[in-house]
């Protein structure tokens, strides 16, 4: 269900209750996505126009941005984990389906006196004091926007090229199912700004080093078709190792993206990708073409996501984190 009245009115009063000159502290989920870091920092100007001075936004773990959105405004707001004010006024989650994706900064969010949680994952697990979860949103930025909108922070071309980066990540381009006339209404909005699309999707979507091309060639190379997976519905997948990286000095978000192309496989109504993160664990991405709901293999293994896209974390060999997946879907269609 999409947010309350009350739920609305509730996170605006938790705005405006903080002075201009208390600490705010904006958090978005590890391995930030152009959702999760253009959501986070959008909203972060957004708070920066209503004359907030002391704001920061950060994420846990590694502190590294893809190169994708190292140009995002905003981005001098951001700080690593271990800069992040210890005891905030305010906290924002943006992006967040459950805790455990906030890692260490899960603590700052339980101590805050005031928390405000943005978000549009289906399986959000319900945390935070004020929760702005809208699973009918294509993009935790178009709850941002609203909440910017309600607070009276009208659009600059700043905070909209934060949002449409945001929206244009997360409905693939405008394809999904969720891009909706409210989406493409709000686009219109974000780009009437000045902000330049081509441009913008150029760098998020179509620019990338040589060595990530000839690593996707080699990981596309070996995937495997089960055309007898999930009911006969299909299943294709693949993986890529923490060495496959290495050989082609990437770094690991050229694998965020690698999805795409083994989900475009028509014969194969759900795709699988495998991709390691330490010694036998893998972040494994999930994708339904429609008939299957991923989310629910997903949260059976601690994940989560939304019913065409989802992921979790898992733990052996590739063939192993497969064939779980395998059986999972058996189950779930039986
Ligand atoms: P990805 O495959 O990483 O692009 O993620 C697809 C969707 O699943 C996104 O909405 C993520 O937020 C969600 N997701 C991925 N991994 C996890 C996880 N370990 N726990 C919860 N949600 C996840
Ligand atoms: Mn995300
Ligand atoms: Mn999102």
């Amino acid at each position: 269900m999409s947010p309350s009245a009350e739920q609305w009115a509730a996170a605006v009063a938790a705005v405006r209750s903080a002075g201009a000159g208390d600490e705010v502290l904006l958090i978005c989920h590890v391995n930030p996505d152009g959702d999760a870091l253009g959501s986070m920092l959008g909203f972060a100007l957004g708070l920066r126009r209503l004359g907030f001075t002391r704001i920061q936004a950060t994420f846990p773990g590694q502190f590294s941005i893809p190169d994708p959105y190292a140009a995002l405004p905003g981005l001098d707001l951001l700080v690593p984990e271990t800069d992040a004010c210890g005891d905030p006024d305010m906290v924002m989650v943006f992006d967040v389906a459950s805790e455990s994706r906030l890692g260490g900064l899960a603590g700052r969010l339980a101590a805050a006196p005031r928390s405000v949680v943005l978000d549009h994952h289906a399986s959000n697990t319900g945390f935070g004091q004020v929760r702005l979860v809208d699973p009918l949103a294509a993009a935790t930025s178009v709850v941002a926007e609203q909440l910017l909108s309600r607070l009276g922070v009208p659009l600059d071309a700043e905070i909209a090229e934060c949002f449409y980066v945001a929206l244009a990540t997360d409905t693939g381009s405008f394809k999904f199912d969720m891009t909706t006339v409210a989406v493409h209404e709000l686009a219109a909005r974000l780009i009437a700004t000045g902000i330049r699309p081509g441009e913008i999707s150029r760098r998020i979507f179509d620019s990338k080093p040589f060595g990530a091309m000839k690593l996707t060639g080699e990981v596309l190379g070996r995937a495997v078709l089960d055309p007898a997976a999930a009911g006969g519905l299909g299943m294709v997948w693949t993986y890529a190792t923490l060495s496959d990286l290495e050989r082609y000095s990437q770094p690991p978000y050229v694998l965020d993206t690698l999805i795409d192309p083994v989900r475009s496989v028509a014969e194969a109504d759900v795709s699988v990708l495998v991709k390691q993160v330490g010694t036998r664990e893998w972040s494994v991405s999930l994708r339904s073409k429609g008939a299957v709901d991923v989310s629910g293999v997903a949260i059976s293994q601690g994940g989560g996501g939304h019913r065409l896209a989802a992921g979790f974390t898992g733990y052996g060999e590739p063939d192993d984190v497969v064939a779980t997946v395998r059986h999972l879907l058996d189950d779930f269609l039986n």
